[in-house]
């Protein structure tokens, strides 16, 4: 991806410009990122941003941003052809729920932990406890717990 497919040489014309039926130039902003092999890449991102507006995007941006760029867009555009109404932000969601789903799983499995050390605790110890550190430490890292999906739900928004 990072040098593009295209061969010093040959006259072929990049993806892009085949299918927008135009020369393509030598320095074409689409030809390091849309390989004449790869028609399908181009194919969905002119259908869903068009060619004006993703050439627009890359000479926006510095050079060493632009394979990115491409490939966020490549991603954006299949998932919005995939799913018409919701696009990416459809993956995103039913993901974040997954997350969601699986921390609120994470925390009742903890939550039990605590639960059968402090029972254990106080079925092992008849005697009053001289050290109740165990379990008001497990009670410390399950509380640590809960604050952290705000964290990872940002994340996931912020790529
Ligand atoms: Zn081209």
């Amino acid at each position: 991806m990072k040098d593009g497919g295209r061969k010093q040489g040959t006259m072929s014309p990049c993806a892009a410009c085949k299918l927008l039926r135009r020369r393509c130039a030598k320095d074409c902003v689409f030809a390091p990122y849309f390989p004449a092999d790869e028609p399908h890449k181009f194919g969905s991102v002119h259908k869903v941003f068009g060619a004006s507006n993703v050439n627009k995007m890359l000479q926006e941006l510095p050079e060493h941003q632009r394979s990115d760029a491409v490939s966020s867009m490549v991603y954006e555009a299949n998932a919005r052809v995939r799913d018409p109404v919701y696009g990416c932000v459809g993956a995103i969601s039913s993901l974040q729920q997954q997350v969601d789903e699986l921390q609120t799983q994470l925390a009742q499995a903890q939550a039990e932990v605590v639960h059968m050390k402090m029972h254990q605790f106080s079925s092992d110890h008849h005697q009053p406890p001289s050290n109740s550190s165990p379990p008001s430490e497990n009670v410390y890292q399950s509380s640590r717990f809960f604050s952290s999906p705000n964290k990872m739900g940002q994340s996931l928004w912020s790529y």
